[in-house]
């Protein structure tokens, strides 16, 4: 494609825009059980609004644009009280879960350069649920990653093997609330006390859960602490586009003291343009997503939180008791919050998987990994809870077809070639030929993913993550 020789009109471009969505999934339908996180349509409506009256403020100056500096400013001091932070604590805008964990990780061993000078090669203590973003953190900072196991039944951090994998080295140690694989919350408290003892850095993610399991245990539900309260939590992220349903480039992350935000900065006068002073990741920095973010807070309030909150909770307790009540099924962990996952010991749940797409749902599968094995994922949205008895339904249904379905045979011949190659040493060519070899041709994947799934969950992580960027590589 080229830039069209002569600008075209602006319907027509909106139109052609509008047909690009049309392989999208559908989740105004309601039955999409992963990556949007959906208010339903008033505050869609004014999140667009507000988004677009924003959409060129610069945030990169907040004395240029005084407007993105308040909008910030009240956003995070909303984020520190619902967090019940105290006048100490301070934070930071980001687009993402993953740049507040970023930002996180690089504070922390910034400070940690200059007050533990004697680590050199620092560590991050990971349970294994923690998100990728922080393998991501360690990749780009050089920081190691030290994994600890989760409890077999809870899939929660086990602190007694948090406390062991702290080494002189370890800089942080990090729980989760709550962690995205079963919707759990880690056993904050004791992280706590185990992060004061051992004088380390402990960073909570709630990018999941720290907005609206506020309003859970406001309902009375048992929800264990794990925000600023904590004694030993030195800093938390946690995204406003997920459960705070702001429209996507929404986060913060936010510390217990000014000083630890200070290592998170960046100032650059090295150079003959303007002088760069940057918080987080981004400079030049759209004001829409905090207009947005803002005006979703205040759209939908503490009211409309709780309210959606309760709806929520009680359309996970009946999907879970559902699920349970469905005989090849059975749903990992107890989730303290709305998502959860459930696997199967007798057909195949990637089969499963491809059904209920099949049928017009979105469903997520997850890999095994260490003690969890590969399941399906559900986050559980306000306007999805009309569907519950539908996707137990024809949840029920799709085990009965998946058990007809023939399973393992590809994986069976490829899983145990392919598990003895180097990850490190197998060049662009030959995950090329494995790409090939799994159906996919050209980044166009087939429409039953079950073999591919398959594949993918017999094969140590290091290869699946060496295959998933040559794939990324080609498609685009
Ligand atoms: C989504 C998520 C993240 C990463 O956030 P992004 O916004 O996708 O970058 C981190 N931690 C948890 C628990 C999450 O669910």
């Amino acid at each position: 494609m080229e830039i069209p020789a002569k600008g075209w009109k602006a319907d027509e471009i909106l139109e052609t825009l509008e047909g690009y969505k049309s392989d999208d999934i559908d989740w105004r339908s309601g039955r999409t059980w992963a990556y949007v996180y959906d208010p339903g349509a008033a505050a869609e409506a004014l999140m667009k609004e507000a988004f677009t009256s924003f959409m060129t403020e610069n945030g990169l100056d907040p004395t240029a644009f005084p407007s993105t500096h308040r909008l910030e400013t009240e956003l995070l001091s909303m984020a520190i009280s619902h967090l019940q932070g105290d006048e100490d604590a301070v934070g930071s805008f980001t687009s993402g879960g993953t740049e507040s964990i970023i930002c996180a990780v690089k504070a922390c061993r910034d400070w940690a350069r200059d007050h533990r000078p004697e680590i050199t090669e620092p560590e991050i203590v990971l349970p294994v649920s923690a998100h990728a973003s922080f393998h991501k953190a360690a990749h780009y900072l050089d920081v190691r990653t030290v994994l600890t196991p989760t409890d077999d039944t809870t899939f929660k951090a086990i602190p007694e093997a948090v406390d062991d994998a702290i080494s002189p080295n370890t800089i942080m140690v990090v729980g989760s609330a709550c962690q995205y694989a079963q919707g759990v919350v880690d056993p904050i408290a004791e992280l706590g006390r185990i992060a004061l003892d051992r004088d380390v850095w402990l960073h909570v993610d709630g990018c999941m859960g720290g907005f609206l399991l506020q309003f859970f245990r406001q309902l009375g539900r048992d929800v264990e602490p794990f925000d600023f309260t904590v004694p030993g939590v030195r800093s938390i992220s946690m995204d406003f586009h997920k459960y705070a349903f702001a429209p996507k480039g929404a986060s913060t992350v936010m510390y217990t003291s000014r000083e630890y935000r200070h290592y998170q900065m960046y100032a650059c006068a090295s150079w003959t343009g303007y002088s760069v002073i940057n918080p987080t990741v981004q400079s030049t920095k759209s004001g829409g997503p905090l207009a947005a973010a803002w005006a979703t807070l205040h759209f939908i309030g503490q009211d409309g939180y709780t309210e959606i909150a309760r709806k929520v909770a009680d359309a996970t307790d009946r999907i879970c008791a559902g699920i349970a009540a469905i005989p090849d099924l059975r749903v990992l962990g107890k989730p303290d919050m709305n998502l959860a996952s459930f696997t199967s010991d007798t057909v195949n749940i990637f089969h499963v998987i491809d059904e209920m797409n099949e049928r017009g749902w979105y469903v997520q599968p997850q890999l095994a990994y260490a003690n969890s094995p590969e399941n399906c994922h559900l986050s559980i949205n306000p306007g999805s809870v009309r569907w519950v008895d539908d996707l137990l339904g024809d949840l029920a249904e799709c085990v009965e077809v998946a058990r007809s379905l023939p399973s393992g045979e590809v994986a069976g011949q490829l899983g145990p070639a392919l598990a003895d190659l180097d990850a490190s040493t197998l060049s662009p060519e030959a995950y090329q030929g494995m790409l090939t070899m799994a159906g996919i041709e050209g980044g166009k994947l087939p429409d039953r993913m079950a073999g591919i799934n398959e594949i993918l969950n017999t094969l140590p992580s290091s290869l699946t993550e060496q295959l998933l960027i040559s794939y990324l590589n080609e498609l685009y």
